[in-house]
């Protein structure tokens, strides 16, 4: 995809969790289960697993790890534009490397599930 360099993509990947794209899919991702892998034909045993810690779903058929950003592109067709849009409902949550960790409207996420962070943000600043 043009422009959705490395940082961009990493950025992606750890701001929007993967349990909310599951949510805009009809599919509940929240907890760590068994899913048919929504990235290959898969109908019969579910073949991959939701990993909403790591904020990815592994499918063991094609041995292969996916995250936001693949969900956002292959599954929701997104351009760029819209992921970095969707992202900036969660980007409040996340220390920016370049911020000072003392800040007092940032808190440190280390050990933190997204859900908690998620939870943590709301309490403190009230974000949508
Ligand atoms: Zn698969």
């Amino acid at each position: 995809m043009v422009g959705l360099t490395k940082e961009k993509r990493d950025y992606l990947n750890k701001v929007v969790p993967i349990s909310q794209l599951g949510e805009l899919l009809g599919k509940s991702w929240e907890r760590r289960k068994s899913i048919f892998c929504p990235f290959h034909e898969n109908t019969r045993t579910m073949a991959a697993k939701v990993f909403p810690d790591t904020n990815t779903i592994f499918c063991y058929a094609e041995q292969k790890v996916f995250r936001p950003v693949d969900v956002m592109v292959k599954l929701l067709g997104w351009s760029l534009v819209q992921m970095m849009d969707y992202a900036k409902k969660f980007d409040c949550c996340v220390i920016p490397d370049s911020l000072d960790k003392k800040e007092p409207d940032v808190f440190d996420t280390e050990g933190m599930t997204l859900t908690q962070i998620i939870l943590e943000c709301d309490r403190r600043f009230k974000c949508e």
